[in-house]
């Protein structure tokens, strides 16, 4: 059939549109490149590539100081490593040979067939919205937990063969980056990142323009481009309003993941809900699904809706047939999480819709509203969502409760227990998240291919039988790695806050050790994860850090730029660590929480500390990680963790106490120091002849055994599509 310019292309799941503006930027890319680096070109916009050991290892070994200075964004690495250097790699066959290797493979595991799903086809995806997508280090398009688990599931999807479709925004100046000053505030910045320096394609049409949708802000009609990245066999669309046409506050509006300004925010939920939806149409993608991640893109209803009037259905069929389409998850059981607009701020951003969709200002508001018709009430985004999805789910089995209850008044007709709201508890994404030293073990004794039977308990049961001194050694491997990234990073920023050189020097990460138990706690800084907890009895704490077997600390996280009080924490934190001279060294805090610093820290610490007010943790997902990585959870009964611990498999802090909260405080943080001075602490430190502590790789084992099948991806995908995405 011809190509007719300007006819809508069709979108299929093995032959997305913007493959070819793939393909044309890794080919002008490899015009600056001694031919035989043309490989390195087509890989480097390939996210598959990173999230195999080999692909990372490939990069860092053309030029590792680069790499590792441009955050291991492989398209500024060759465009910016110098010719000597490039031309060495490109002489060196067994690299150019191991390149080509990777993406054979690679090329065969993305033309397997796709997966068939009840409803689900490679022309009838899943399109997943999400305001956040943490795919790689080099991509900073995320925040936190939300967006990396929406990054994992995409390259699930791709593992897996599933037609899934990524839609998102592309922010230039992505979530801010936190640097503490010499009074331990936090301060924070942002870096722009042009999108053409990162493994983007820009979708241009049939004449090589870029494609471009509309959508009416503020009464502007603000134009958006669609940048692509391939996450292996999957397709992210990322919408940019950063076009000549529109004017400067429009093209603001893509700058800042989550801008701390409101009405900022509600026109960016906007752009992703409205324009998303517009975008799927403009590239010919007719999804089975519309997957809401969190509730920023519950607009998307009203284009679903409207688009549904265009083809001739009454308002109150579109409004069914989008509702038909749509299905929610729900990440947040903090109230102030779940954002609302009065009327007010909802028509100065959306002034047209009503008229759009033929309902009036009250039909469009009630959609939004606990009570529908209680003219006080604002317009929630997850009522929204709830209330146009045919199906919603928590993230664990707590949450789910917590979220039937929330929502309760949603159907007054009906008992908690039958709000239709379950749970899929979330996973996280093996390879990305195994470090080297502990994938080797368990390639070595899991079976061939035993990667994508993850999901399989029968998969995890020789670890049993795995000779101890390998684990061990692999965790001594992967500790020491953590606390030379520690010690490092905790150097450089003593020497950027102009600290003084010989105290650098004494305490500049020094006495970290890589051989001392390392207990890591890493999140984001809200009050309700209580990082004060752990110092709140300061006696305790010094004689904890005292004792003759050491244990030390990792730790790391942002404050909201706006939440004073958890800068106040983090301030208190530090202070006390820096004040408690003979303590000084048996902590470290690593700066700028990001992918790059949790890949480091869940590997690398043997002890994953945390410790939320039940039951404000949906989930959690960092504790799976360092399980994965042979880490010992050390948690609150709340979130993925309530359901996980079994008692030889880590330890709990039990959620229960009906107390007020400074006596639950008190109370957690006794039980926290005790479990550490009495079992963490002698069972880590209690070595036979050789060296090895017995007792505690029994624990890593129980832990990867019982856990490992239950938090992968793996199960996590199966589970959506069997509960959720699926039409029985
Ligand atoms: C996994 C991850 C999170 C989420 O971890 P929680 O356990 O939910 O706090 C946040 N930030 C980064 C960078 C992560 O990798």
């Amino acid at each position: 059939m011809m190509n007719i310019p300007g006819s809508k292309p069709t979108w299929t799941a093995s032959k997305p549109v913007g493959m070819k503006d793939t393909a044309r930027a890794a080919e002008l890319l490899s015009m600056r490149l001694p031919p035989s680096l043309a490989v390195f070109a087509r890989l480097a916009y390939d996210f598959a590539a990173f999230w195999s050991t080999e692909g990372r290892q490939l990069f860092a070994e053309i030029d590792p100081h680069t790499w590792s200075l441009c955050e291991n964004n492989p398209v500024r690495l060759l465009s910016e490593t110098q010719v000597s250097t490039l031309v060495r790699a490109a002489e060196n066959t067994e690299l150019v040979a191991r390149a080509e290797a990777l993406e054979r493979s690679l090329h065969a595991e993305h033309t397997r067939p796709f997966t068939d799903a009840k409803g689900v086809s490679p022309d009838r995806p899943v399109a997943f919205f999400c305001s956040e997508f943490g795919i790689y280090q080099s991509l900073p398009i995320y925040s936190g937990g939300l967006g990396v688990l929406a990054g994992d599931l995409l390259k699930e999807s791709s593992d897996r063969g599933f037609p899934m479709v990524g839609m998102g925004l592309y922010y230039r100046n992505g979530y801010f980056h936190q640097q503490i000053d010499r009074t331990g505030w936090q301060k924070e910045f942002w870096i722009e990142t042009p999108p053409h320096r990162v493994p983007l394609a820009l979708v241009t049409d049939e004449w090589g323009l870029p494609k471009t949708v509309r959508v009416p802000i503020r009464g502007e009609e603000v134009v958006l481009q669609i940048w692509r990245a391939a996450v292996g066999r999957c397709s992210l669309y990322l919408l940019d309003s950063t076009r000549p046409e529109n004017s400067l506050v429009a093209r603001w509006l893509t700058h800042r993941l989550y801008d701390s300004e409101r009405e900022v925010r509600l026109a960016q939920y906007a752009l992703l809900g409205l324009g998303g939806v517009r975008v799927m149409a403009a590239l010919g993608i007719t999804p089975s699904v519309v997957h809401l991640n969190e509730g920023h893109a519950a607009l998307a209803i009203f284009e679903l809706a409207r688009q549904g009037i265009e083809s001739g259905l009454s308002k109150e069929a579109a409004l069914r047939a989008a509702r038909e389409r749509l299905v929610f998850t729900t990440h947040t059981p903090v109230p102030a999480g779940n954002e609302s607009y009065s009327p007010e701020q909802l028509w100065q951003v959306l002034g047209h819709l009503p008229e759009e969709l033929g309902l009036s200002h009250q039909e469009v508001l009630d959609q939004g509203r606990i009570h529908p018709g209680d003219e006080g009430e604002p317009l929630g985004l997850t009522v929204l969502a709830l209330r146009g999805s045919r199906k919603a789910n928590g993230v664990s089995k707590i949450h789910g409760e917590v979220a039937r209850g929330m929502w309760r008044s949603l159907w007054p007709d009906r008992d908690e227990a039958e709000v239709p709201i379950s749970h899929i508890t979330n996973g996280v994404h093996l390879p990305t998240w195994m470090a080297p030293p502990m994938r080797e073990v368990l390639d070595r004794h899991l079976g061939q291919g035993w990667v994508e039977r993850a999901a399989d308990p029968a998969t995890w049961k020789p670890v049993d039988d795995i000779p101890d001194g390998e684990i061990w050694a692999a965790r001594n491997a992967m500790r020491a790695n953590a606390i030379e990234f520690a010690q490092y990073h905790g150097m450089s920023a003593a020497l950027r806050r102009s600290e003084a050189l010989s105290r650098i020097e004494a305490t500049g990460g020094g006495s970290l050790a890589p051989d001392v138990l390392t207990i890591g706690f890493a999140r984001r800084l809200a009050k309700y994860k209580r990082l004060d907890l752990l110092a709140s009895d300061g006696l305790r704490f010094q004689d904890l850090l005292r004792a003759e077997q050491h244990v030390q600390f990792l730790i790391a996280g942002k404050a909201h730029p706006l939440d004073d009080e958890a800068k106040q924490i983090l301030r208190n934190a530090t202070a006390s660590l820096a004040t408690i001279d003979d303590v000084m060294g048996h902590a470290g805090f690593v700066e700028d929480y990001d992918l790059k610093v949790a890949g480091r820290l869940v590997a690398g610490c043997d002890v994953w500390l945390n410790l939320p007010r039940p039951p404000m943790e949906a989930s959690g997902t960092s504790g799976m990680k360092s399980m994965f990585n042979g880490g010992l959870n050390l948690s609150v009964l709340d979130g993925w963790w309530a359901e996980a611990c079994d008692g030889s498999n880590g330890w709990g802090i039990p959620a229960e106490f009906d107390g007020d909260e400074a006596g639950r405080d008190q109370r957690d943080a006794q039980i926290v120091y005790e479990i550490l001075a009495k079992e963490v602490v002698p069972l880590f430190y209690d070595r036979d002849a050789s060296g090895v502590p017995r007792g505690w790789v029994r624990m890593i084992k129980a832990s990867l055994r019982t856990n490992g099948p239950r938090y992968c991806m793996t199960r996590m995908l199966d589970e959506y599509v069997r509960k959720v995405y699926s039409r029985s």
